[in-house]
């Protein structure tokens, strides 16, 4: 059996961890069977439990943007860790991951450090809730910004209405703050706004989206948001998660030439370690603590070994820009090779991308919103899913989410890929 060790192993794990994961999408369920279990990686290989490599299509759901176990990093986080690992009290590298930081990304002045995409959008949140004294958030349905209370809201009854919980746990108190829009659709943003005139502190979102399959945003929508914001005093908050450092140095905001008000980082900005980040202009960043009253704290925030991690990452991006021109076009010759052989194959595919993130939906139509990308056909993604892993091509487990390519990544794993591709269809 192909997959004996690592089934004997998420049987164990199971006795122990939830689900036998620490996080769920780990668990194949949307896919189907047992999750292969990693025993290590390097560049753009993976190799499981049972001895098979595999090219990695999620680069650890975004971080490695040079691909696994990359030397300078590692060395950054092997030579860190023998000068201690956490103090609790100040280092010079956070300031100097900082600096770094604010000099690639447009329009922030300061960066506050945490350990999760989570924890920033949290704080972020409550940050912008403290800086314009209203309560109400918009996002949109489809978008992740991590599993705090706020984000998990699901679409209420009614047109324009509150949204509720979308898990147990998440209280009616908390879904009542949270509204909810659908992705490329300004005017129904507006409507939000307008019966909620006033009370709204912030519209957060994945500047391109990537938790429903890629996403991209309409133009109109992008800058019909800034527009509506300034006008109204809500702040604009980008969920740069996924894109920052990985669509462009400055991240969305510079592929997309829009200013947010509030950014929050994580995924490449720790190099494959936990950090977290949130960053704005002085003027807000101001009211954050010990500065300004806005509570946020954390025991292991900016820890040396995660900053060295960072700091590595960022530099390399810093120093070889060209790396997101090379990921641009290696992601274009994979998009074109599959739609090749999709067409070919007479299987009906949409497939969106952007920089270096790209998703193959199994629909007819165009893949523009949280509804649009649910109409996929799943068992086709399933059938491609466990074709592609059995053939050694690791892809996301689930068609809501987009593949991350790293920069190791050869054209010659490329064409394996998309023969992988054929041999399914
Ligand atoms: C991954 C992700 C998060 C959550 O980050 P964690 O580090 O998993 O908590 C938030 N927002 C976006 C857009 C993400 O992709």
């Amino acid at each position: 059996m192909r997959y004996q060790r690592s089934s004997a192993l998420f049987a164990e794990a199971k006795k122990y961890i939830p689900g036998g994961v620490n996080s769920p999408v780990r668990a194949f369920k949307a896919v189907g069977g047992e999750p292969i279990f990693v025993k290590e990686a390097k560049g753009a290989y993976l190799y499981d439990a049972d001895g098979h490599q595999y090219i990695d299509y999620i680069s650890s759901w975004g971080p490695l943007l040079f691909g696994h176990a990359h030397e300078p990093v590692l060395k950054a986080v092997i030579e860190k860790a023998k000068k201690g690992t956490s103090f609790g009290i100040p280092t010079e590298i956070e300031t100097e991951l900082a600096k770094l930081a604010v000099s690639m990304v447009p329009n922030i002045d300061k960066i506050r450090f945490v350990n999760s995409g989570t924890e920033a959008c949290m704080s972020a949140v409550r940050l912008a809730r403290g800086y314009t004294g209203k309560d109400k958030i918009i996002k949109f349905s489809g978008c992740y910004h991590g599993h705090s209370d706020s984000f998990l809201i699901q679409a209420g009854s009614g047109a324009v209405t509150f949204g509720s919980p979308n898990s147990p746990g998440v209280t009616q108190g908390t879904a009542k703050d949270t509204l909810l829009a659908n992705y490329n659709d300004l005017e129904g943003v507006k409507a939000l706004v307008q019966a909620n005139a006033g009370e709204i502190a912030a519209i957060i979102l994945e500047p391109v989206a990537g938790n429903m399959g890629c996403i991209i945003p309409e133009d109109t929508f992008i800058k019909g948001l800034r527009e509506l914001c300034t006008q109204e005093d809500i702040l604009l908050l980008f969920d740069e998660v996924m894109t920052g450092f990985r669509l462009a140095k400055g991240g969305a905001q510079e592929a997309l030439g829009i200013d947010a008000d509030i950014v929050m980082f994580g995924k490449v900005i720790g190099g494959g370690l936990p950090v977290g980040a949130f960053a704005a202009r002085s003027e807000i960043m101001a009211h954050l603590a010990p500065e300004g009253p806005v509570y946020q704290a954390g025991t292991l925030s900016g820890n040396p070994l995660a900053m060295s991690a960072g700091l590595a990452m960022l530099t390399e991006i810093d120093q070889h820009p060209e790396v997101f021109e090379s990921l641009a076009k290696k992601t274009a010759f994979l998009h074109e090779g599959i739609a090749e052989v999709l067409t070919e194959k007479g299987v009906e595919h949409q497939i969106n991308r952007f920089g270096s993130m790209v998703s193959v939906h199994f629909c007819d139509d165009q893949v523009v919103d949280f509804a649009s990308s649910a109409k996929g056909n799943n068992e086709s993604f399933k059938k491609y899913f466990h074709g592609m892993l059995d053939q050694g091509i690791y892809l996301p487990p689930s068609a809501f989410e987009s593949y991350f390519l790293n920069d190791a990544l050869s054209y010659s794993d490329l064409a394996k890929t998309l023969e992988a591709v054929r041999a399914v269809f």
